[in-house]
């Protein structure tokens, strides 16, 4: 196996960028309503746009883009974050690559090359709607997962013949990308947010991840 595809299974298997444990006990009764205020509701000082760029591969009909960014819009308006989708939800012929196969592991390189010759739209992570073959299509795991590759800023393939029960997948492999890892969640957890593993609940984005979120490589002012 080389270093890139090495690379390239280790971005994608789930717990991979760590599922770490908390620090503080996370069901203890401690923390004062004040404090989980201010860990739930940050709001960032200034608006920032999370910048993407979407594509579509020509073999893929249907598509959750649409309900994805809504989903993920709704979570961030209270943090001060917002979305920014060039060229939009909807599939265009300029940002659709030609591409008939059903994506596993080993397509990865070609898709990143094929957007990027697309559209190179530096400051945006690309994020590509696309059939996901056997093994990651038939996994629940598998509605969508960041891409990291040698030569290339993480990336997203998102699956376009699934639809996640709680619309969070597009948002959870962004903050995946902007470097938030799993958050171990138990019964009774009381910081419960969209990168908690095993989902669900993935519901809000804490103090932390708000600005990791704001400062990721694609994030710009409003
Ligand atoms: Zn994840
Ligand atoms: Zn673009």
């Amino acid at each position: 196996m080389t270093d890139q595809n090495k690379g390239a299974v280790a971005g994608r298997l789930p717990g991979s960028i760590g599922v770490r444990p908390a620090t503080s006990a996370r069901t203890a009764a401690s923390p004062s309503p004040a404090l989980l205020e201010q860990l739930h509701h940050y709001r960032y000082p200034v608006r920032r746009r999370l910048q993407c760029c979407f594509f579509w591969t020509s073999n893929a009909l249907k598509n959750n883009a649409p309900a994805y960014v809504a989903a993920a819009n709704a979570r961030l308006d209270e943090h001060n974050l917002v979305l920014d989708i060039c060229p939009g939800v909807e599939k265009t012929a300029a940002h659709t690559v030609t591409f008939n196969e059903l994506v596993n592991t080993s397509h990865e390189e070609e898709l990143r090359n094929l957007v990027h010759k697309a559209h190179d739209h530096e400051g945006r992570i690309p994020v590509i709607f696309c059939r996901f073959a056997g093994a990651l299509g038939g996994d629940s795991d598998t509605l969508g997962y960041l891409v990291r590759l040698e030569n290339w800023l993480p990336f997203i393939l998102i699956n376009a013949d699934k639809d996640s029960a709680d619309g969070v997948t597009l948002l959870h492999e962004i903050g995946h990308a902007s470097g938030c890892g799993h958050e171990q969640s138990a019964k009774g957890d009381l910081y419960p947010n969209f990168m908690s593993y095993p989902p669900p609940p993935r519901t809000g984005i804490l103090r932390k991840q708000v600005i990791r979120l704001a400062r990721s490589y694609f994030a710009r002012d409003a």
